[in-house]
């Protein structure tokens, strides 16, 4: 656990902000949040004062739901040029300040060393943070490494495990329309098992063909569209456009937050993509993930390890920029990736959900509060939880 003591409130009451609900926008009201739930959402719960919460004055701010952040590596991501290349695993800190209250861990280029117990293990632990915390087994090789031993198994067996991840036209990776028809019927089997809807997580490479691949199987009939959902579609044009194209067949679409035309040539911004997409195919259908934990080069031989940060910084540059409204990017940001897996407890400010609130300032869009589970875990922009601080405090037993 983190070493800083968090603010912990079981009953909290956030007063005059402006609510982003399913259902529009309430320009003044109040939140309730009791132990880890929303427990009412309304213009006036002045009523709910009689039950001795902590009142929080949130006039000035914005309360959105927290970030679900579909695609990142909690235990690191990279590792694909050499042991040198490994990405770092993210604190628990960096996913506060990103106003991210749900993560869905993958793994990455490396699962050799960056094994599925691993990221198991990970998951677990950021449960007992507060977290929503889930996984998808398989990876980027095929055939996948997982921990049972069996996609299948894993879905049916391990309540973390949402879906399955693989990567598509890659060295390693899926190939053939045959390989991607068995692991999709892996996945159905697995989720029907666990009573789930099948999950189909896949990575797209910026090459057309990796994208084209995926749309092959589809017209074949080998795999079910609204299944899948094909992340990095923002690499270039060429792949945006299939995939809005493959959209119309009922595929569901993933921006991803680090890829940017500073960090990769040819990229389109992940807010203008989220713009194009909302416009172009059914708004149910789009999400943005960050993909934090995985890296890239720059130039000089050293790698940046990318942060749960830029979907906080998409959000705010889309807002910032006028480009999309608050309400949409609620849907893109908490809503769709929510429903995408099938967490009717995230996503969305209404009661009974978990209680994952962000408090933005309505002019700066600063974050300013993030409560996560019902418990404050940053104040005034700051983390008041610490994987590096619990790390890094001196040995007293030496
Ligand atoms: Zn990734």
């Amino acid at each position: 656990m983190p070493n800083a003591t968090p603010d912990t409130a079981p009953m909290t009451l956030l007063r005059g902000a402006e609510l982003v609900l399913p259902h529009g926008i309430t320009d003044q009201g109040d939140v309730l949040l009791v132990g880890d739930r929303i427990a009412a959402v309304g213009g006036d719960l002045g009523a709910a004062v009689a039950l001795g919460p902590v009142e929080v004055d949130a006039s000035g701010h914005r309360a959105i739901p927290a970030f679900v952040d579909q695609h990142c590596h909690p235990i690191g991501g990279g590792g694909g040029g050499g042991p040198e290349t490994q990405g770092f695993p993210i604190p628990v800190e960096r996913f506060v300040e990103a106003g991210v209250g749900t993560v869905v861990g993958c793994l990455g280029n490396d699962s050799v060393v960056r094994r599925p117990e691993a990221l198991l293990a990970r998951v677990k632990g950021l449960r007992r943070h507060g977290f929503g915390a889930h996984l998808y087994t398989g990876e980027i090789g095929y055939p996948p490494e997982t921990v049972t031993g069996s996609i299948r198994r894993d879905l049916a067996l391990l309540d973390e495990v949402r879906g399955v991840k693989a990567a598509v036209g890659g060295i390693g990776s899926i190939t053939t329309r045959h390989q991607l028809a068995a692991l999709a019927g892996e996945a159905a089997r697995g989720a029907r098992t666990a009573g789930r809807a099948p999950v189909l997580h896949l990575h797209v490479e910026p090459a057309l063909t990796s994208i084209a691949l995926v749309g092959r199987a589809i017209s074949r009939g080998d795999v079910d569209p609204t299944t899948v959902t094909v992340t990095h579609v923002n690499w270039n044009e060429a792949v945006l456009a299939e995939g809005i194209h493959l959209a119309g067949l009922g595929v569901n679409l993933d921006v991803t937050a680090c890829i940017r035309p500073d960090y990769f040539p040819g990229a389109i911004a992940p807010e203008q993509a989220i713009r194009r997409l909302l416009d172009e195919v059914d708004p149910d259908r789009v999400t943005i993930s960050s993909d934090a934990g995985g890296n890239h080069g720059i130039g000089d031989g050293t790698l940046l390890t990318h942060q749960p940060g830029l979907l906080l910084d998409t959000f705010v540059r889309a807002l910032e920029t006028d480009l999309v409204p608050v309400e949409q990017l609620v849907r893109v940001f908490s809503a769709n990736p929510a429903a995408r897996l099938g967490l009717a407890d995230a996503g969305a400010l209404t009661a009974g959900a978990r209680a994952d609130v962000l408090l933005m300032d309505r002019s700066s869009h600063r974050l300013e509060q993030f409560y996560l589970a019902g418990r404050r875990v940053l104040d005034a922009g700051t983390a008041l939880v610490s994987d590096q601080a619990a790390n890094e405090r001196p040995d007293r037993n030496r």
